[in-house]
């Protein structure tokens, strides 16, 4: 069966590839209405009515606001990573600690990890259903282990903390909440 373009219906070309869209995979949209207004409309409508379409969006947006759950001082979330830089920072087991020394994809194999992240935010991923499978990779994995000033550790499977109160802010080891705004 040949690709159209889900908007235009237009067929695969050399001058107007099809893509597949970011998160609806099986979707493609031509090059000519990936940035098209129709598109942007239908993508705002998409947050409206779907909800894991909702979530998606939310999880990748960079500087979302966001209070903490506890104290309700407000704190801001950021990706790990996007699209072309895919290294990871961590959080500190038991403070709000982040360590920006990056681990990068180059030095380790981080294809399993972003496997996961890529589950996780289409809402494929159930965190605590596969939270022992997660251990299990963390612990047969070769990234160092940096101890925090606090007594804690650096860790692929901590989750962002709260800078005022260290509470958990967001239940995901795949975002850092680091306190700067835009
Ligand atoms: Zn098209
Ligand atoms: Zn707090
Ligand atoms: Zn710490």
């Amino acid at each position: 069966m040949s690709k159209e373009c889900f908007n235009c219906k237009c067929e695969e070309s050399e001058s107007n590839p099809l893509m597949p869209e970011e998160f609806y995979k099986n979707l493609f949209l031509c090059h000519n209405c990936r940035f098209s207004e129709e598109i942007k409309q239908w993508r705002v409508k998409m947050e409206q009515t779907d909800p894991l379409y909702r979530r998606y969006v939310d999880l990748i947006t960079a500087g979302f606001k966001m209070n903490c759950p506890s104290c309700g001082k407000e704190t801001n979330r950021n990706p790990k990573f996007i699209g072309h830089s895919p290294v990871w920072e961590l959080c500190c087991t038991k403070c709000s600690e982040v360590d920006y020394k990056k681990i990068s994809p180059y030095k380790y194999d981080l294809t399993k990890w972003h496997e996961l992240y890529d589950g996780f935010i289409k809402g494929k991923l159930e965190l605590n259903e596969s939270w022992g499978e997660i251990l299990e990779l963390e612990k047969s994995s070769n990234i160092p282990k940096h101890k925090c000033k606090c007594g804690g550790e650096f860790s692929m499977v901590a989750k962002p903390r709260c800078l005022n109160c260290k509470t958990i802010v967001i239940n995901s080891i795949f975002h850092v909440c680091d306190g700067y705004y835009a």
